[in-house]
């Protein structure tokens, strides 16, 4: 299995909307451009759901079989390791190996000696092309490096090895994660942990460090967008040094995870992925379930009452739900309005307190947050959610599908 140029990360919390996910992939591909839809749902998901892996790989088919998509797609075990890649092995295609967990964790020294030994190549003035400044390391500075990351790229080995058993070589994409950590990881950082896993004998083909910048859930990026920029483009850079020199598969890219709603890196995104004529993958199913609150609310009356109920517990619940998530939100509960504020809404007050449109002056970044991690609510309301899911059926697949074509894959992989 060789991962395509574009692959989307799509998905959502109750996997009622994986067809009009793929119809904004279809629309791209009415306009010429393959991105291919990548179904994830991560084990953290799953647990505050309830939901078993199976039912993502369900819900993918039948949009596909629905729409007669003509394209590959692919069912993201995202977020796994050694200890809950189980579940996943049957019904998934698409591994990502979270090792965030094991950096800063030290490798045996052997090995690390090991790694600075064989990889001379490492040491010294390192020119790349498409960096202006050539990197420069000493063997204290990989030395370090390798203290940082080489024991999570051991990890990555071990869970790689674990689903090759299962799956057999080839017939799976690997992806090894590192973004949901403190520090972002350099482009010459990124140099030696792909020499490592390289090293590893792990066929990554897409890779998520974890780049400068918030990368807060559901809102837009946080952060120095030059830099960004600049990083990008550079680890871009040195993904194409690596599988030169390392023999790492061809198609090998950046992932961007949380990539959903980072409105003001997508033309870094985009001019970085054309500049070297690479590809990207971007995830972005965390929007679609906040296109489904704002379905409801769109719909009114029964709809519109569940949707501020949603927020109510929600309000109530905060800091519970906000716990699995502090690394990736920032909520500020005094701009929060009150649940009774809320619910004295109408439609038309909701939809714009919610949706990603930071032109409007009701947009309330805040709100957004909170309703992202409050799905855990929904989750609990159970069938009665999912009755009005149907019932909402066309103001919500409306929203979902003109979200993720006009505000992520048209911006993003079309021409603008
Ligand atoms: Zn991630």
């Amino acid at each position: 299995m060789r991962i395509q140029k574009y692959t989307f990360g799509v998905g959502d919390r109750f996997a009622q909307q994986a067809e009009p996910q793929l119809r904004a992939c279809m629309m791209a591909l009415e306009q010429g451009v393959e991105v291919i839809p990548t179904w994830n749902k991560s084990h953290r998901e799953h647990l505050i759901v309830g939901t078993e892996p199976p039912t993502v790989r369900e819900a993918a088919d039948r949009a596909v079989r629905e729409l007669k998509w003509p394209k590959p797609y692919y069912v993201d075990a995202d977020h796994i390791n050694l200890d809950t890649v189980d579940g996943y092995l049957g019904t998934s295609d698409f591994f990502t190996l979270d090792v965030a967990y094991a950096i800063g964790r030290a490798a045996e020294a052997s090995a690390v000696d090991n790694l600075i030994s064989s990889h001379p190549e490492l040491l010294g003035t390192i020119q790349i092309d498409g960096i202006h400044e050539p990197f420069t390391s000493t063997r204290d500075s990989v030395r370090q490096c390798a203290e940082q990351f080489l024991f999570a790229v051991q990890e990555a080995g071990s869970i790689y090895r674990h689903i090759e058993s299962s799956k057999g070589r080839g017939n799976f994409i690997t992806e090894v994660s590192m973004d949901e950590t403190d520090n972002p990881q350099t482009p010459a950082e990124l140099l030696v942990i792909l020499a490592a896993i390289a090293d590893e004998g792990i066929p990554i083909q897409t890779i998520a460090p974890k780049f400068t910048g918030r990368f807060n859930k559901g809102v837009d990026y946080v952060g120095d967008q030059i830099q960004f920029a600049k990083e990008f483009a550079d680890d871009i850079a040195v993904i194409r040094h690596a599988v030169a020199a390392y023999g790492l598969p061809e198609g090998l890219k950046l992932s961007v995870h949380s990539g959903s709603d980072k409105f003001s890196i997508y033309d870094a995104i985009r001019e970085g992925t054309r500049r070297f004529d690479a590809g990207v993958h971007v995830k972005t199913a965390g929007t679609n379930w906040l296109e489904e609150l704002i379905g409801l609310a769109e719909a009114g009356g029964a709809g519109l009452q569940l949707a501020k109920q949603v927020y109510d517990q929600a309000h109530g619940a905060r800091e519970a739900l906000c716990a699995p998530y502090l690394a990736v939100i920032d909520i500020d509960p005094d701009r929060l309005p009150s649940p009774s504020e809320v619910h004295g809404w109408e439609s038309s007050q909701y939809t714009a307190a919610l949706r990603h449109d930071q032109s409007c002056p009701e947009f309330n970044a805040d709100v957004r947050q909170l309703l992202h991690v409050g799905y855990k609510i929904a989750a609990k309301m159970g069938d009665r959610y999912l009755g009005m899911l149907s019932e909402c059926e066309e103001t919500i697949s409306r929203n979902v599908t003109e979200n993720l074509f006009v505000r992520h894959i048209q911006p993003l992989f079309l021409d603008g």
